[in-house]
């Protein structure tokens, strides 16, 4: 086995949680499965004889992944191609293969709750012109080849069809495979999937969000307490510098380039305290000593932040105390196998440790939790109008309108934010939600604080769009607005 495998299996025994997820390059047939790393010396990946769908560098990771992960999913995979080859057409439109692949993701998902199973389906390769899956156009009946972009390589061209897609997409992908190879490195230097990074001292003196011109630069070179990026990379984050091409040598501009691609994948996170503080400081909040939030919705990546929304505290010197309640049918609570379906838990408040300077200055952080929807949640004994009354409700994210969790009812939640009327911030991943959900806000008579617009401090992080629109690109809290009664 390669070293590099053997490394990563070091560190998942660890039973660490923070691990990275299958990456796309893996599932359309560049990388193993298992370590994530290219084909060994020029020889092709093994692909998996069961689904035909996970390859990988060599017999031991083969043997590895199929005991520990891949022998139930290679079942529910084949399951899937038999399917796949019920709905055989010899050429279809996106919107036709993206109404066929949303169930078939569904399903899946439900019969298997481990992400990655299901992503294997949903970011499948296929021919981006008569949309045929690998799967379908590899049968032994058929035997028709599909061939990568040779600069993107996540974008395929069957034998029978003619290669094409925009220019914007390609290089989007391209740098969305930047960072896929970059996140494989971190997580194999230093054992982590997701890098992290904020301001170490509060700051003494304000500096608001809203007059840092060039963004996440400003943010981090001027704000926060990054000076090293200064003159060393563009402004727009893209690249490094012109500046730093020009006298730095090759060593040093690989080391640069790293810290680059730190502090860009430090944006999914950072986006959550900078998106609510932006919205404060639009709310002439900011200068209140004690915040109430109320984060509605989260799942696994925005509970895990959670600690980074002491970063608010340090850029903000006068804020005292932050208390965040977490509302969602995905928050925690302290007995999870005592709750049927449906069933509501409230957690209540828990201090959260601060830094030693913070600390200090007397500062506090405390966040509660109620595991269920947000109408039972202000209709409930717990939510006290005068106690509990927030100063902001936050949703990321929500797919309010758009969203493709089907169970997720949003109208009695919608109903009841705006009865309590307090500005509401929401996220989307992308612009077209955004005007969907404008249009809804509009209908139920809500005005707006913060017209919706692109987020200035959306992550900077691009992740391609699977099941939506063909060629489109997210990223976390791309536009925003606000919402109140
Ligand atoms: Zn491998
Ligand atoms: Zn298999
Ligand atoms: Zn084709
Ligand atoms: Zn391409
Ligand atoms: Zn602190």
């Amino acid at each position: 086995m390669p070293e590099k495998c053997k490394q990563r299996e070091r560190i998942l025994a660890t039973g660490n949680a923070d691990i990275p997820g299958l990456p796309v390059m893996a599932i359309r047939g560049h990388l193993c499965f298992r370590c994530f790393g290219p084909p060994q010396q020029t020889k092709n990946l093994l692909r998996c004889g069961g689904c035909r769908r996970a390859v990988y560098c060599s017999k031991e990771c083969q043997k590895l992944d199929w005991t520990t992960v891949h022998k139930k999913q290679c079942k529910l995979l084949a399951e899937v191609n038999k399917k796949e080859e019920e709905h055989y057409q010899k050429s279809r439109s996106w919107e036709q293969y993206r109404s066929y692949l949303l169930p078939a993701v569904r399903s899946i998902r439900d019969a298997s709750p481990e992400e990655n199973t299901y992503f294997i389906v949903q970011a499948q390769p296929y021919c981006s012109s008569c949309h045929r899956t690998y799967i379908q156009l590899s049968a032994p009946s058929r035997k028709i080849s599909l061939k990568p972009c040779s600069l993107c390589r996540l974008i395929f061209t069957c034998a029978e069809c003619t290669p094409s897609h925009p220019d914007s997409v390609c290089s989007a992908y391209q740098s969305f495979t930047l960072v896929e190879a970059f996140r494989i490195q971190f997580f194999e230097d230093t054992g982590k999937a997701s890098p992290a990074t904020f301001t170490e001292e509060p700051r003494v003196s304000r500096k608001r969000l809203a007059d840092a011109e060039n963004t996440w630069y400003d943010y981090y070179a001027h704000i926060s307490d990054k000076e090293m990026v200064k003159d060393v990379i563009a402004k727009d984050f893209t690249a490094i510098s012109e500046a730093a091409r020009e006298v730095s040598p090759v060593e040093e501009q690989e080391a640069q380039e790293r810290m680059r691609m730190f502090l860009l994948l430090c944006t999914d996170t950072l986006t959550m305290p900078l998106t609510i503080l932006a919205g404060l400081e639009r709310l002439h909040l900011d200068a209140k000593p004690e915040l109430n939030i109320h984060l509605l919705g989260a799942t696994g990546r925005e509970l895990m932040a959670l600690s980074s929304f002491e970063e608010i505290m340090h850029l903000v010197p006068g804020l005292k105390s932050v208390h965040v309640t977490a509302i969602g049918p995905g928050s925690w609570t302290d007995a999870p196998e005592k709750l049927d379906k449906g069933d509501a838990r409230y957690f209540p408040a828990q201090d959260m440790s601060c830094c030693t300077e913070c600390t200090q200055q007397g500062r506090k952080r405390s966040v509660a939790s109620w595991r269920g929807v947000y109408h039972d949640f202000v209709n409930s004994a717990v939510y006290d109008e005068k106690k509990e009354r927030p100063d902001l409700i936050v949703a990321f994210n929500s797919g309010i309108v758009d969203g493709d969790d089907a169970d997720t009812d949003w109208a009695p939640t919608i109903k009841v934010i705006l009865d309590i009327g307090v500005p509401s911030l929401f996220t989307s991943y992308n612009e077209h939600e955004l005007v969907n959900e404008t249009s809804m806000w509009k209908k139920k008579g809500a005005r707006s604080l913060v017209e919706p617009q692109e987020n200035r401090w959306r992550g900077l992080v691009p992740s391609p769009e699977f099941l939506d629109r063909e060629g489109d690109i997210w990223y976390q809290n791309w536009g925003w607005y606000v919402v109140q009664k």
